[in-house]
């Protein structure tokens, strides 16, 4: 069970994070999810899949008055590859996984980051995270039904993760 709520910095939480066709179609689907599981961070559901319109107007609902929200949309949806849908778990994942992301534009995203080694253009930043406990909240159960995200443990938990 994730034992933590939003607020509490360093709680075991979980994240949406999705490559983006993008990322699928130049190959980075391993080096994006190695990233995340050399962190540390718990892989609790995966699949490959085209998002319907509906799913994909929600996902960026936040979007919807931008210029660019109905070729964002129709982008997704094209199927020129599918997008690789996770839910990732462990302590501060929302936030730490926008920083292993990094910035939205890839001219500021920093070197290190996936966007500032991969990228460079905004419309080609080839992975997604939430950005809030209520975006991932709303982004898992958007793309996962519960059965699809499923709990276990690490056997070397007491390894990575420390009690204080
Ligand atoms: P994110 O949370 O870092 O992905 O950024 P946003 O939530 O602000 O935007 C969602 C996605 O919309 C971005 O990752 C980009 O793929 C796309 N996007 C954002 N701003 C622009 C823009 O100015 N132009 C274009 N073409 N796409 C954009
Ligand atoms: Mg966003």
């Amino acid at each position: 069970t994730i034992k933590t709520a939003a607020g509490t910095p360093g709680g075991i939480e979980r994240t949406f994070i999705a490559v983006k066709l993008d990322g699928v179609q130049r190959g980075l689907v391993s080096e994006i999810i190695g990233r995340f599981e050399r962190k540390g961070y718990k892989l609790v559901a995966i699949k490959s899949v085209v998002p319907s319109r509906p799913i994909a107007e929600a996902h960026y609902g936040d979007l919807r008055a931008r210029p660019f929200f109905k070729g964002l949309v129709d982008y997704m949806t094209s199927g020129r590859a599918p997008v690789i849908a996770m839910v990732w778990e462990g302590p501060d994942v929302i936030r730490q996984g926008r920083r292993i992301i990094g910035a939205t534009n890839p001219m500021d995203a920093q070197p290190g980051s996936i966007r500032g080694d991969f990228t460079l253009t905004v419309g080609r930043n080839i992975i997604h995270g939430s950005d809030s406990f209520e975006s991932a909240t709303f982004e898992i159960g958007l793309w996962f039904d519960p059965e699809e995200v499923y709990n276990w443990r690490f056997t070397n938990e007491e390894w990575v993760v420390s009690q204080n």
